[in-house]
């Protein structure tokens, strides 16, 4: 059978999101063919809305539709969290467990992929720190995650604050945000001074 144009581009599409080989995204494609013309359009709209509103927060970088994030707005600035992506905010928060406020790098250290720490978002950190008694560095238990800690570790302990990492509960080359809330909020409890 001769592929219809414009299910196949529609599936191309789709295969750009994480984790959606060929078939599932052609199953969505087609799954979009029984959409009423309403759910398309407010679909198209919701994608334009996410990418017009959606920026990062300018304190800490997560994602936010304000200039200044809902948890940087309203935590205690005594506990900075340190994790790699936004989507790690969301998998620490779940577990209820931590109360202070984040700070997001949007990715790790990698010479493999020459990614050095001018490519991430350190120097924001640095004002952050005057205000702060613990860094606490949740980068995933993996080789560039580990690579990281060790990087902050090193920059941020001759400024005067305490530098600790979450436990390795979660075991090595996992995760975080695959982590279940139980075993992450212990990680988080049980952590280790840099
Ligand atoms: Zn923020």
């Amino acid at each position: 059978m001769k592929e219809i144009k414009s299910i196949a581009a529609l599936a191309s599409r789709f295969g750009m999101l994480p984790g959606v080989g060929r078939k599932t995204a052609l199953r969505y494609a087609h799954a979009v063919i029984d959409f009423t013309e309403q759910d398309v359009e407010a679909f198209c709209a919701a994608l334009k809305e996410v990418k017009n509103s959606v920026r990062l927060c300018k304190v800490c970088g997560n994602y936010t539709d304000d200039e200044v994030c809902d948890l940087c707005a309203s935590r205690q600035t005594k506990q900075i969290c340190v994790v790699s992506y936004p989507k790690d905010v969301t998998a620490i928060e779940r577990t209820g467990a931590f109360d202070g406020v984040y700070h997001v790098l949007h990715g790790t250290l990698s010479p493999m992929n020459n990614r050095t720490p001018d490519d991430l978002n350190i120097k924001s950190l640095l004002p952050r720190l005057s205000d702060a008694e613990e860094v606490i560095i949740a980068t995933n238990p993996d080789v560039e995650g580990e690579a990281t800690a060790v990087y902050l570790a090193r920059l941020l302990k001759p400024l005067g604050v305490k530098v600790t990492r979450i436990a390795q509960g979660i075991s090595m080359g996992s995760e975080l945000e695959y982590a279940d809330a139980v075993t992450l909020s212990q990680a988080l409890g049980r952590r280790t001074a840099l």
